[in-house]
């Protein structure tokens, strides 16, 4: 049995919270499975990274009070955990880190550039303390491991903030630097980051601990990636909006990537991808109460499940509308709409379109460049309009699949509650019905439709 088990920061910061990772390896381990781990930074420090990187620029004296910080928490932490392998072994090498990190931000504020490279080094330098942490800790606990910088591991392309994955170089690596050691010991590698050929580190994006996870599970045809988690897995809709909320205890991969896409924060949507081909289980647990079942993601999805599993939702998006009636008939118009939205690095999510009008969704962070962009590139429309105050709502479920009347009964259950749906996109995803309405309807429109479905 070899499992890849990925530990999140948010279960990555006391003492207890090491213990209780400590404890659950070893009884694993001592059953003899073979495990690889992989662990994202401690709680809170790719945030103070990333803050203070942008700060290093202009300000000397923020690289001081980081790394004071960063020194603190990990020194901290590794002493509270005491004995000599993490109190003076892993003391030694988290050290070595921090001077490192600490060189690169100066050299930073010296040349006055934050480059997309730079970033890629500085915000997943917290990965590799906290893999020191977790390895020395269960070596103390008497289960032999060691750490692993995933730049050594997983070979990407050089896009330095969104790193793709170059699978077949990656899996002769990981064989090399994993596969032929989990016997032995286990191996805790760093989420987050990889390099490209030269070995310059590159990262995944927020939350990219999933993927590494994912990719590294896919590399070593892994039985399983177990996600811990300090929730019990994926709800049917947000319990803070709608507190009948349950559970899901199986989803189908398609499944548990379109709820990665609606940021539900269990999974990074991009982890799915090298574990669906290969069938390889994904397992969300919560290492508060182990004994609970989670959820479990695999293609034995059970077939009495509901039509429905999840009413998902974001609302930090905006919505573009652009109309002209020189749009009908003209060739050329959406390439150029979206030709502009993408020379700006911006994503679009939903689109809608007409003959004479298109809609579509963004990032809300991204609406100051697009209205720029737009305004400038797209003068010639009649109308261009922006509206940040939406939330988009998904209705999520393999039982969807060429099952008719779903919309029906999500609109019609919607209209008798007065609530406008303000643009609509179902159909390139089978599974996912996807719509806008006014941010103050959320609540209603979530607990109305998890209502609905539950009848
Ligand atoms: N530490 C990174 C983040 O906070 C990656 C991860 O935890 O998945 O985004
Ligand atoms: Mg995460």
């Amino acid at each position: 049995m070899l499992t890849v088990m990925k530990f999140g920061g948010s279960i990555l910061s006391s003492k207890e919270d090491l213990q209780r990772v400590a404890a659950l390896v070893k009884k694993r381990r001592d059953k003899g499975e073979e495990l690889c781990l992989v662990v994202s930074a401690l709680k809170g420090v790719t945030d103070k990274l990333i803050e203070a990187s942008e700060k290093a620029l202009k300000d000397r004296k923020a690289i001081e009070t980081l790394i004071y910080g960063l020194r603190r928490t990990h020194l901290g932490l590794a002493m509270e955990l005491g004995g000599e392998a993490v109190g003076k072994n892993a003391a030694k090498k988290l050290k070595e880190k921090l001077d490192i990190l600490e060189k690169a931000l100066y050299g930073i504020n010296y040349l006055g550039e934050l480059s997309e490279r730079s970033k890629a080094l500085v915000f997943t330098f917290g990965e590799r303390l906290s893999a020191i942490i977790v390895a020395a800790y269960l070596e103390e606990n008497g289960v032999k491991a060691s750490a692993l910088d995933a730049s050594k591991a997983i070979v990407t392309d050089r896009r330095f903030s969104q790193a793709r994955p170059i699978m077949d170089k990656t899996r002769e690596k990981v064989k090399e630097e994993i596969a032929g050691n989990l016997k032995e010991r286990i191996i805790v590698v760093t989420g987050y980051l990889g390099a490209d050929g030269k070995g310059n580190i590159t990262c995944f994006g927020r939350g990219g601990s999933d993927f590494s996870a994912g990719i590294i599970a896919s590399a070593l045809n892994a039985d399983s990636l177990e996600l811990w988690k300090d929730v019990d897995g994926f709800m049917s809709a947000d319990p803070k909006l709608e507190k009948d909320a349950e559970l899901i205890h199986n989803l189908s991969y398609e499944e548990a990537e379109e709820l990665g896409y609606f940021g539900a924060k269990i999974i990074h949507p991009r982890t799915v991808v090298p574990l669906k081909e290969k069938k390889i289980k994904i397992v969300i647990k919560n290492i508060l109460t182990p004994e609970k079942q989670g959820t479990v993601v695999s293609v034995e999805r059970s077939k009495h499940e509901k039509i429905v599993k999840s009413i998902a939702s974001r609302d930090n998006i905006a919505r573009v509308c652009l109309k002209s009636a020189a749009m009908i008939d003209h060739p050329g118009v959406l390439a150029k709409v979206f030709g502009t939205i993408s020379k700006e690095g911006i994503s679009v999510d939903l689109v809608s379109t007409s003959e004479a009008g298109i809609s579509f969704t963004i990032n809300e962070s991204d609406l100051e460049k697009a209205k720029k962009a737009l305004e400038n590139e797209c003068a010639d429309f009649e109308s261009i309009s922006f509206d940040s105050d939406v939330a988009m709502i998904g209705v999520i479920g393999e039982g969807m699949r060429r099952k008719p009347g779903i919309a029906g009964k999500v609109f019609g259950a919607l209209g008798k509650k007065d609530i406008n749906v303000e643009m609509i996109s179902q159909g390139s995803s089978e599974i996912n019905l996807s719509f806008l309405i006014k941010q103050k309807d959320l609540e209603n429109a979530i607990k109305t439709i998890h209502q609905k479905f539950r009848e």
